[in-house]
Parts: C-alpha cells; structure tokens; sequence
C-alpha cells in the first residue's frame, strides 16, 4: 500500500507540475480571466466530489485538487483559443491568401517602380493596374475627371459603397537603383521616392481580396478603387472629388508607405502651389542694360519678400520654391524667368491669407523691377479631416496583422541604409512594430500634404502608414526609392493590403461602424460646409511635369 502511494505520489506530482507550466507559460492571460469566471465555481464542485470522497491523506488531497484544476483551466483556455468567429476565419483566410500572392505583387509593384512615370504620365503605370482589375473581374472606367491616367472600378451591388484610393506616380529627379548605397540611375527622369508603386498595388490587391468575398459571402455590397494620379503636386484626386466621383461613397480607405506601422486620426497640411512667371526684357547685360528689365530680378525680388514674411506668419506655416526657369547666359538680361511656390498650413484659411500675401509681394516684385507677372495655380490640397472611429478599427487590424519582419539578407541591407542616418538611426527592428494607439493624436500633424485631404472632406476617410521603408527614413530620398523597389517595400506594401482588406470586411459586416463614423465626420465638418477646391475651376494642369 505505501509503494502504491508514492507512486501515485510521483505521478501526481508530475501532473501537477506539468499543468502548472502548460498554464502559466501559454495561457496565462486565459488563466487569470478564468480565475475570476464562472467556470472556476463549476470546476470546483467537480473536483471537490473527488476531493471529498476518496480517502487520501490530506497534503495528497491538496496536490490532486490543484492538479485538476490547473488541468481543466488548461484544456479550457485551449478550448477557449480555438473559438473564432467566421469573420475572422475570413480575415484569417484574406491574410494567408496575401501571403500566397506575394510575389504576383511584387512583380507588379516592381514593373510601376521601373516605368517612374510622372505625375499624369502615368500611362503604363495605370494600364498595368486596369489589366490586373479587369482580370479579376471589375468594371474598370478611365480617363475620368478629364485625366486619361485616371480611373474607378467597380465590383458588386448595393450598400455600403467602400472605395479604396491608389496611387501611382513618381518623383522628379529620384531615379536610384534598389541598392543601399547611393547610386542614381543615370537618364531616367524621376523614381518612386515616394513609394507609390507599392501604394497603387496594395490598394488593387486589397480590393481583389475584398471582391473575393463579397463574391463569396453574396453580402451586399460594392468596392471601388480609384486609380489617382499625380499625386505629387498635381493634386489628381481634386478632379475627381469636384466631378463628384466619390458621391455615392460611404468609407473611403487609403494607406501610404512609411518608415513605421501606424494608424492614427492624424491630419495633414494644406496646400497651395503655384508656378509665379515674369516677363521682362532683354538687352545686351554689358554694352546696354539701361534697356532691359530682368525677370529674373523680378523672381528674387519676390522671393526676397517672401522670406521677409517669414518672421511674420504663423510658425507652423511651411514655404518653399524652386527657380524654374531663371534665365540663359549672364550676358544677356533675362526676359523670362519662373519660380515654382509651394505652401501649407494645417488651416485652410490662414493658408489663404498667407497665399494672398505671396500673391501680392509678387505684384510688388514685379512693379518694383519693371516687369510683368502672372502664375498658374497647379494645386491646392484639403488638410486631412481624422475620423476616430475609423482610425481605431484600422489600427486594430494593423496590429492583427503586424509589421515587417526581416529575412537576413534584409536585415543587412536595411543595416547599410540606416548607417547613412547619422543621429536619426534607429533599429531596424523597429519595422516590425505597430505604433501605439496612445502615440497617435488627433492634433498631430505629418509635415506633408496630400490631395486625400479633399477625399476626406467629402466622405468619411481612414488611412494607415507601413514600414516600407527602413526606420528613420525620410520619404523623397534615395534610401526611400531604393526599399520601395525591393522586398523590405513589397513586405510593407502587403502589411498594407492585408489591413486595408481586413477594414472593409468590417466595414461590410457591422453597419454601425459607418454610421458612427458619419456622424463624427459630419460634426468635424461643420453644418455649413459647402466643399471648394483650393485649386479653383481650372482644368487637371496635365503638362505640369512635362
Ligand atoms: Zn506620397
């Protein structure tokens, strides 16, 4: 008999301690809800029958009640795990099916990284995308707004509408090779510094995975994707917000490559650009300059002005130019000359009033110098108008997702672009992690522009950022166009589709989620709110890259 109990005793002992470790090292958090859960009462009646009735000596008694229990909260917490709802089974299912199609992907976001077409010469760029939509079974309308690179396709019917923007255009003067070292890639005109060629592809693989299951699921529904050109400086989406393209729509969802993973109800600034040109005239600079008037005096003059006026409007405001055009040879005295302004404020209508303000130090300029001058205005972008309610359900799918994690080769090769960061290097492991919900404010501002302000003050609008880029890069650069035509972009870029997609499907499946965004939007927008493009009635500025 009192072999039998040690035996008992060992084996016992071995339960107890191997529900211990199978409890506490993976279901701790399931351990400590269920200790407060009406399954702890229903476990202690079954055990302590057994506990009561056998006629084991006390310490014994202990050891086998503690086993049990432990036991039973193991299998449950298991039990517990394994339950998930069909939603999530799909969202799980759209996430694997991404992984699967990674590389049809990639290779698509690295054709529009090799065409770098410019803003509204998008022509390949956007053909690539129309061809994989119509494959896929959309509807697919171009040339809207009056932009040939422009378009919107659709798939399904009915309610809720959910459009998904994408974006396909290059930077001037960015051509660089996919290499960590600086190495421009010598007659090309411009490179994705920007990442939109992972921009363009996430937002079509996204809506193929939305189409997917809407077609599965027979739920109402529809989803459309924009095809957005020029975006840098063109301000494409503007046309199509003022032709009423997003009329019918009730979520807008966007993303843009970043150097980290964050969904946040940040804003942007606003923005007014414009190309100021003067006229004057020429004459010989040496043997009669008395007869000329120089345009490009004009240009400096007004610049001068301009950067006078610094000292005198709001902090937060942002001014930059670049001549354009100033001129052939010293020795004759400029006829014409062009300066290319840009400026932002988060406030659309100090922005207004310092523009008015750079206006007039332009006719001043010119009044002063004995030119002329008129200037086109090329763009004016809405600042970003947050949504909370959207931003959260984002950011709860993006940390479902999670971030970029790096295979070795990457790991190197991010290594060699955060070395040339000096004091902003940061650890390139930090592109596998999500932001914190808590970092993110409402106030907050990126110091860019984009035209998806005006999407956003038309219907309800949520984006999202992700590590396509190595941590602490900075957008427009070489070390941002070189990860944007690689697989630290291409990884970035499904983390995006893979949130974008999952955020529809619960957009489609809890109706309350849009009608709580609406009426945040509605109170951020103001009764009175009439929508008026910055940029005024013009015609899309189609040759502003040419
Ligand atoms: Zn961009």
């Amino acid at each position: 008999m009192y072999e039998k109990i040690k035996i008992l005793d060992c084996l016992l002992a071995i339960i107890y301690q191997e529900s211990v470790s199978i409890a506490i090292k993976t279901h701790k958090k399931a351990l400590v809800r269920q200790m407060f859960s009406v399954d702890l009462k229903k476990m202690f009646t079954q055990n302590f029958y057994f506990f009561t009735s056998t006629k084991l000596a006390l310490p014994m008694k202990k050891i086998i009640w503690v086993a049990c229990m432990l036991a039973s909260l193991s299998t449950s917490a298991q039990k517990k795990k394994s339950v998930s709802t069909p939603l999530e089974n799909d969202k799980q299912a759209i996430i694997s099916n991404l992984d699967h199609r990674f590389d049809e992907y990639a290779g698509i976001s690295k054709q529009i990284w090799n065409f770098a077409e410019l803003g509204y010469l998008e022509e390949k760029s956007s053909v690539l995308l129309q061809e994989q939509l119509k494959k896929e079974g959309f509807t697919v309308e171009t040339g809207i707004a009056g932009i040939p690179t422009a378009f919107v396709a659709t798939y399904g019917t009915g309610k809720p509408v959910v459009g998904i923007l994408g974006e396909y255009d290059a930077l001037p003067g960015l051509a660089q090779e996919a290499t960590p070292e600086l190495k421009p890639i010598a007659g090309q005109r411009g490179g994705h510094g920007c990442g939109h060629n992972l921009f363009g592809t996430a937002s079509v693989a996204a809506a193929v995975e939305v189409k997917n299951w809407l077609q599965k699921t027979g739920k109402s529904g529809t989803v459309k994707i924009f095809g957005c050109p020029a975006e840098e400086g063109g301000s494409g989406k503007v046309y199509m917000v003022r032709e009423g393209y997003f009329n019918d729509v009730d979520v807008v969802l966007h993303w843009h490559p970043s150097s980290a993973n964050a969904a946040d109800a940040s804003t942007s600034l606003a923005n007014i650009n414009a190309k100021f040109r003067f006229k004057g005239i020429a004459a010989h600079a040496a043997a009669s300059p008395e007869r000329g008037r120089s345009a490009l005096d004009g240009v400096e003059a007004m610049n001068y002005m301009v950067n006078m006026m610094r000292e005198h409007i709001p902090q937060d405001t942002r001014i930059h130019y670049v001549i354009t055009k100033g001129g052939e040879a010293p020795n004759v005295v400029p006829a014409y000359a062009e300066v290319y302004y840009y400026a932002r404020h988060k406030d659309r209508a100090i922005l207004q009033s310092i523009w008015k303000r750079i206006e007039n130090a332009a006719q001043g300029a010119a009044q002063g110098t004995g030119t002329k001058v008129e200037w086109e205005v090329l763009g004016g972008v809405y600042n970003l108008l947050p949504n909370v309610t959207l931003a959260k359900v984002v950011h709860a799918n993006l940390s479902k997702v999670g971030g970029v994690v790096y295979n070795e080769t990457e790991k190197q090769f991010a290594e060699k672009i955060a070395d040339t960061f000096g004091e902003q290097k940061q650890p390139v492991t930090n592109a596998a992690q999500i932001k914190n919900w808590q970092d993110a404010s409402e106030n907050a501002t990126s110091g860019g522009s984009t035209d998806v302000g005006d999407v956003s003050w038309v219907v309800p609008t949520v984006g999202l950022g992700t590590a396509t880029w190595v941590p602490g890069t900075s957008a427009h650069s070489w070390q941002s166009t070189a990860t944007s035509g690689m697989s630290i972009g291409q990884k970035g870029m499904i983390v995006a589709a893979k949130t974008l997609a999952t955020t529809a499907l619960d957009l489609y499946s809890d109706p309350s989620i849009i009608e709580q965004a609406r009426v945040e939007w509605q109170n951020k927008r103001g009764a009175n709110f009439s929508y008026e493009a910055l940029l005024g009635n013009r015609k899309p500025a189609l040759d502003y890259r040419k």
